[in-house]
């Protein structure tokens, strides 16, 4: 039986989207209500889980990719506790002009993704909170989730999620 595959936008779908001036510190995140539960139901579903977050702070000169690097092992310390593993993450550190190829909804962090996970998936979903993981997670074919939050939806995803825990019942819809 093949895995399914679930992508995942960092802030604003796992950890709480901050201002950049507060984005780079390890201490500060705050995961989103409803995440272990459903990332939980999720691998129990036989789901893989990988994040692909826009991280332009860095080039903008509000952190490191140091620091990037230090909240995701943060969150995998928070999530080891719950059973659960992100398999791996993928960041984009440029300004949105910058004309990289790796800024969602670009494809870059995907090529990169598939040459080093090239395995048979069964059902795929993107889950972000903007209208560049919709269309990052469309042009790969996979079912898209929007999560409500800060900020202003004009894509047309699969299902508008209010919470994560609405996004993951839709996930198991399909089961
Ligand atoms: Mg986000």
């Amino acid at each position: 039986m093949k895995p399914n595959l679930l992508f995942l936008d960092r802030d604003g779908v796992l950890i709480l989207d901050r201002d950049y001036g507060e984005l780079g510190d390890p201490f500060k995140i705050k995961f989103l209500e409803g995440v272990f539960e459903g990332l939980k139901i999720l691998k129990e579903k036989r789901f893989h889980f990988f994040v692909f977050t826009n991280q332009s702070g860095i080039q903008r000169g509000y952190y490191g990719e140091k620091n990037v690097i230090k909240i995701h092992e943060r969150i995998d310390q928070f999530l080891y506790e719950k059973g659960i593993k992100i398999f791996e993450y993928y960041f984009c550190p440029h300004l949105p002009d910058e004309g990289c190829s790796c800024r969602k909804p670009n494809l870059g962090l995907y090529r990169k993704w598939i040459k080093e996970f090239p395995f048979q998936y069964d059902k795929k979903f993107m889950i972000g909170d903007k209208d560049s993981d919709v269309e990052f997670g469309k042009k790969l074919g996979f079912k898209t989730i929007f999560i409500e939050g800060r900020y202003e939806r004009n894509s047309n995803p699969d299902f508008i999620a209010k919470n994560f825990k609405q996004a993951v019942d839709f996930i198991c819809s399909f089961f």
